[in-house]
C-alpha cells in the first residue's frame, strides 16, 4: 500500500452542510474514477474512538488536477478537524482502493442510482466519461431532499451539454423545505422513473454508493425490479 504526505490546496462548500476538501495530487499518483483512499490526519488537537482516518472516495475524475474528496460536516472530532485546518496543512493518504469502477462492456448502460453524499464517486466516473468521449449510454438518477442539499448539482447537470451519450435525472424528495426552484422530478426514485429513461431494465449494469441504509434502498428497488445480483454492483459508505 503506498502512503504519501499532501498539502491540503483548498476547501468549499458544495451544498448545505457538505464541504469538498482538494487535496495536492502526489507526482505519480494514478486512479480510475470511482476508487476511494484514505485520509488521516496528522496530529490532530483532537480524536475519538473512531480515529483520525476516513475512507472517502476520490470525487474528483483521474484528469483533473487535484484529489478531491466530498462529505457530510457532521459533528466529530475528524471533521472538526479537517474543516478548520489551515490551506498548505499536510494530511496523509493511502490508496487508492477499490473496484467500484465502470465496466468495460459499452455495449451495455450504466445506471447510477444515488442519493445524497452517494454522488461522490459518480462525479469523477461522470466527468472522466465526458473527457473522454466515451461512447457508454450513462443515466445518472440522483435524488436529493432539495436542491440544496444536493453536491455538485449544477456541474452534473451541464455535463449534459458536453457528452450526449449521458442523461441527468435529478428528483427531490421534500421541496416544501427549499428555496430554490425545481421543475424536474419529486419524490424517490422508483421502478416507474427508472423506466420513463430505460425502457428494457435488464440491459444496464446498475451502481449505487452511500451510506448503508441507502445502498439497501436502491438494492430494494432493483431486486423487486428482477435485476440480478450480477447487473448491480455497489460501494458501502461504512461509518454513515
Ligand atoms: C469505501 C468507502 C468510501 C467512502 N466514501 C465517502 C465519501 O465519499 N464521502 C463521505 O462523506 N463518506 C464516505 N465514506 C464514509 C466515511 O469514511 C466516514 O465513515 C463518514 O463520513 C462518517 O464519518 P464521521 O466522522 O462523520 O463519523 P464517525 O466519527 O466515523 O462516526 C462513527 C459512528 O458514530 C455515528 N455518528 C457520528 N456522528 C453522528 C451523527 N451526527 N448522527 C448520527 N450518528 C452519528 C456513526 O453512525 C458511526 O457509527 C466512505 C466509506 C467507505 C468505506
Amino acid at each position: 500500500m503506498t502512503k504519501y504526505t499532501i498539502k491540503l490546496n483548498e476547501r468549499r462548500d458544495v451544498a448545505e452542510g457538505t464541504m469538498a476538501f482538494h487535496l495536492e495530487k502526489p507526482p505519480g499518483f494514478q486512479f480510475k474514477a470511482g476508487q476511494y483512499m484514505n485520509v488521516t490526519l496528522i496530529d490532530p488537537p483532537e480524536t475519538d474512538a473512531e480515529g483520525n482516518t476516513r475512507s472517502f472516495s476520490i470525487s474528483s475524475a483521474p484528469f483533473e488536477a487535484d484529489l478531491v474528496v466530498a462529505t457530510r460536516m457532521r459533528d466529530t472530532a475528524f471533521k472538526r478537524v479537517f474543516r478548520t485546518l489551515s490551506l498548505r496543512s499536510e494530511v496523509r493518504i493511502s490508496g487508492p482502493f477499490g473496484s467500484f469502477t465502470l465496466h468495460t462492456d459499452a455495449s451495455r448502460p450504466a445506471v447510477f442510482l444515488v442519493g445524497g453524499i452517494g454522488i461522490t464517486p459518480f462525479r469523477s466516473i461522470i466527468l472522466q466519461a465526458a473527457k473522454d468521449k466515451l461512447a457508454q449510454k450513462l443515466y445518472l438518477f440522483y435524488s436529493n431532499r432539495r436542491p440544496e442539499d444536493a453536491a455538485f448539482l449544477d456541474e452534473l447537470q451541464k455535463v449534459e451539454n458536453q457528452n450526449p451519450n449521458y442523461k441527468f435525472i435529478g428528483t427531490m424528495t421534500d421541496m416544501r423545505k427549499s428555496q430554490r426552484p425545481w421543475q424536474a422530478e419529486t419524490g424517490h426514485i422508483t421502478p416507474q422513473m427508472v423506466t420513463k429513461w430505460i425502457r428494457d431494465l435488464k440491459g444496464p449494469i446498475y451502481y449505487t454508493a452511500g451510506p448503508p441504509g441507502m445502498v439497501a434502498a436502491m438494492r430494494q428497488i432493483l431486486t423487486t425490479s428482477g435485476i440480478g445480483d450480477d447487473d448491480i454492483r455497489t460501494e458501502e459508505f461504512t461509518g454513515y
